[in-house]
Parts: C-alpha cells; structure tokens; sequence
C-alpha cells in the first residue's frame, strides 16, 4: 500500500527528489536515528508539549491553577528532550500563555484573548485521514476549534520566529487541512461547515488566515499528486545539501548525502539520549 501523505512528510521531502522517493512512493522507514534533539529545539518541542497539555485541560473545560505550571513545564522540558534544569524563560512564557489566552481558547463564558475570538475547542492533535486522487492524505492540525461565526478552523500551531516563510510549505498545509476537514474524520455536521485554517504564532499570538480557496487547493494537491506521480516512476535527483542532508534519515546510506553518508552508531545515540527511540518520532500529522 502507498505511504500515507502527510503535511510533515511532504515538507521534508521537498527539500530533495530521492528523500521524497524513498519516505512518499518506496515507504522506506527511518533508516537510521535522528541525531539527539539539541538546543533551541528543545525549547521549541516543550513549548509544543506545554500548550498541548494546557489545551488538553481547556478542552475538558477545566481551569488551568497556575501552581500545577512548573511540573507541567518540567515534564514537557524532559519529553522534548532536555536532560538539565528547565528553561525558566520557557516556564514563563508558559505562565504568560495560559494568563493571555491569546487565542481565545479557554472555556469562560465571554470571548477571550487578543484574537477577540470566543472559540470552542472540538479537538486537539487529532489526525484526520481521507482518501483522494487514489492517496490516502492525512494531516493533524494542532487544534480544531469552532469559531464564534459556526466555521470549523484548524489552528496550526508555531514557535517559529517567521511562521510564514516557507510559502510553499504553509500552501501545502492549509490545502491538506482543507481537504481533510470535509473528509470523513470529523462527524458529519462540522464536514459541511465552512473550514478556516490559521496560523498562531506562539512567539507574537499574531494569527493569519492561510485558508486557501478550495479550486486554489485543489489545484495544489494535483500539483503534489502529479509530483508523485512522477518520482513513482523511478526518476528522482539528489539534491544534497547541509540543511537538507543533516536532517535526513537516509543519510545512513546515501551515496549522494552532504559530506558522505554518516554513520551513527547506536552507542553514541544512546550517549546522547538515553531514553532515545528511533522510531518514537516517525511523522504522523
Ligand atoms: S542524504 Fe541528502 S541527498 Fe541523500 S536522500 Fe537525504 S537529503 Fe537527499
């Protein structure tokens, strides 16, 4: 059966033919470990963690007591990865999160935050698949949300400093979430509301409206089909590069990998992260 088509995959495997070819058509699966998670990163995986968790609680409509922050931040710190103390920047931008409610999110009777949107949380991280173009597509917006206007919007979440950057990346998103929300994941009377996608950046709580017209997505996604389509005939150029090549997982054996193909050994994973399992973090959403 042909890989599923995930937003994460494909954004990844933009960046070069033969990584494309071998995560979307082959199915090859990770076939070394991701090097430990470093720095920034972590900050940015446990800010991730953090507000999952916080949202977790709003969705069962429970107040979030700000005395429970330091172990909610200390666990989300220890699952991104982080082996020291936590970052007491990021426990307070944790406290300012919660305090701010920049997106309108937590269950109070008046419509709260900067977004000036009184939403109703439907879901968080929930993973949506729907059959299309003879591909299974799959994506799991960060939140899925009904706005005061009845729509159904998926937040997509990010720490990033400039969330927007990457147009193509963020197209390929909003189309995927777009289609994905009229499939059938969700109960049929939000499929036939109208569908937003956002993007919250955590950084500046600013939101932008990334929905793209439906004919404009759907444009796309034969785009991506037809881009498929014709590394499934075997034809697929390397593009080596550091960025590219850093991150990828077929590193291990790639003739044409950045530098040479890199072995890790699974000693010096270990070393690093001893907690570390390679197959945690395949892309789902
Ligand atoms: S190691 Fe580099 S060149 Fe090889 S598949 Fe990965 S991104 Fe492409």
């Amino acid at each position: 059966m042909p890989p599923t088509i995930t937003k994460t995959a494909l954004a990844a495997a933009r960046s070069c033919d033969v990584r494309a070819y071998r995560s979307l058509i082959k199915g090859d699966r990770w076939t070394a470990p991701r090097p430990p998670t470093v720095g920034a990163l972590i900050g940015y995986r446990a800010r991730h963690t953090a507000v999952a968790a916080i949202h977790r609680l709003w969705l069962r409509r429970s107040t979030v007591d700000p005395a429970v922050l330091p172990d909610l931040w200390a666990n989300a710190w220890m699952q991104a990865g982080g082996s020291d103390e936590p970052d007491p920047e990021g426990l307070a931008w944790l406290e300012g999160y919660v305090a701010d409610d920049p997106f309108g999110l937590a269950p109070r009777a008046e419509p709260a935050g900067r977004g000036g949107a009184g939403r109703r949380l439907v879901a968080v991280e929930q993973t949506l698949r729907t059959p299309y173009l003879d591909r299974t597509w799959q994506a799991r917006p960060d939140l899925l949300v009904e706005a005061e206007d009845g729509a159904i919007e998926a937040l997509e979440l990010s720490g990033a400093r400039h969330p927007l950057l990457d147009r193509h990346a963020v197209e390929a998103m909003a189309a995927i979430d777009h289609l994905v929300m009229g499939g059938p994941g969700l109960p049929a009377p939000y499929c036939a509301r109208p569908h937003r996608v956002i993007v919250c950046a955590l950084q500046t709580y600013r939101e932008t409206d990334v929905t793209l017209p439906w004919p404009r997505a759907e444009g796309l996604l034969a785009d991506i089909d037809a881009w498929l389509a014709g590394l499934a005939t075997g034809v697929a150029v390397a593009s080596p590069s550091a960025d590219a090549c850093a991150g990828c997982p077929y590193r291990v054996d790639c003739p044409d990998a950045w530098g040479g193909p890199t072995r890790l050994t699974a000693s010096m994973v270990h070393a690093a992260s001893p907690s570390y399992d390679p197959f945690a973090t395949v892309d789902s959403g």
